[in-house]
């Protein structure tokens, strides 16, 4: 299959032709990769089983992984969702459109392709208006996960997308960067207290400041809530390690351990916070990634993904990172970056 990849430009008319043509591809039971503000989207119809179905198979994603679905009208939520918990409008009238997930119980109109075989929807109105017009062009209701193949990390831009989609998809809109570039919250509502199932830009406190407390869902458990948890999930080509502790020792330890990599011709690399660029420099045998500075958890959060694919184009073996906890993203960024990790994770001390 042959992927059309097109620009948005700014003029109005091509960008609504383009639009309209993703509109036109979408009922018809094609996909479509869409710019969000969270991250790329992989968008097929939502209420078309067979559209659900594609999607899968383009990702490599496992059936029973769901796919979250998005609407651009606040009244297209009672289509999709009932038994609504006025929680789940005090929280659209904060947070939506935006980065935030809600998942609830699902209508019949919903089908369970979309839904991983669930009796839940997870609904989210997006921000980006290339997005929220492509939903509206297509019906109202698009199903649209990360536009990455199963398994890797998110896209944040189109060369991204074509990377891991092309040659599977019908098509792929390039929206520039997607600001946010970590996925969105995603907020279980069905239960008596809301339980927070992936962390994303809208944090614990953001949500408890509208709904009171909330729960976290641990991802330890063998059949989680958010049945995506459960996978691998983000990893690059390379072997990635946490290393938590004091800067200072950390650096020394990455150190340590890229040097002792040197002799069997494995390329490492190392991904730490601005502030400590210092305590690499200079140092033989390792690639620097510098993720952005500790006071800047936006452009932390920003570059991640990009960070992890641009390890596979250099090809490292071995990668380190600090870890990045920050104040309001840093459980998100750290969600992320322990999948990644597969779990290895190291004292400095
Ligand atoms: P992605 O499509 O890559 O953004 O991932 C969507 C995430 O939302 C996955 O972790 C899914 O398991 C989760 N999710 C989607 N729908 C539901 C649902 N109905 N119930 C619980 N989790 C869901
Ligand atoms: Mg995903």
């Amino acid at each position: 299959m042959q992927t059309r990849i097109v620009k948005i430009s700014g003029d109005r008319e091509k960008d609504d032709r383009i639009i309209e043509e993703a509109g036109r591809i979408i009922k018809k039971g094609g996909l479509v990769a869409v710019p969000t503000e969270t991250v790329y989207g992989l968008a097929g119809d939502a209420l078309n089983p067979g559209s659900s179905k594609k999607i899968y198979e383009a990702k490599g994603r496992p059936s029973d992984n769901p796919l979250i679905v998005h609407i651009a009208r606040l009244k297209d939520l009672e289509t999709i969702a009932r038994d609504i918990p006025d929680t789940a409008y005090a929280l659209a009238i904060a947070y939506w459109p935006g980065p935030l997930t809600m998942v609830l119980n699902k209508k019949d109109i919903v089908p369970k392709e979309t839904t991983g075989g669930l009796d839940t929807v997870a609904v989210r109105f997006p921000e980006n208006e290339i997005m929220q017009k492509v939903i509206i062009s297509s019906g109202g209701f698009i199903a649209a996960p990360s536009a990455n193949r199963s398994g890797r990390p998110s896209c944040t831009n189109a060369s991204h997308c074509e990377e891991d989609l092309g040659g599977r998809i019908d098509m792929i809109i390039d929206g520039g960067e997607s600001g946010i570039g970590l996925e969105s919250t995603v907020l279980d509502l069905t239960a008596a207290r809301p339980v927070i199932l992936r962390h994303g830009y809208i944090d614990k406190a953001m949500v408890e400041r509208v709904t009171g407390p909330v729960d976290i869902e641990t991802t330890a458990t063998e059949k989680p809530r958010a049945p995506g948890m459960k996978y691998r999930h983000y990893a690059p080509k390379g072997e990635l390690t946490l290393v938590s502790g004091e800067a200072e020792k950390t650096a020394r330890r990455i150190l340590e351990l890229a040097a002792g990599h040197a002799h069997n011709g494995g390329k490492t690399a190392v991904i730490f916070a601005r502030e400590n660029a210092a305590l690499y420099e200079g140092a033989k045998d390792i690639s620097l990634y510098d993720a952005g500075s500790l006071n800047d958890e936006d452009t932390i959060a920003h570059r991640l993904f990009s960070i992890l694919r641009e390890l596979d184009e250099e090809e490292c073996r071995y990668i380190y990172s600090e870890c990045f906890d920050t104040p309001r993203l840093g459980r998100a960024i750290m969600d992320r970056l322990s999948r990644a990790a597969e779990g290895r994770v190291i004292s400095a001390d």
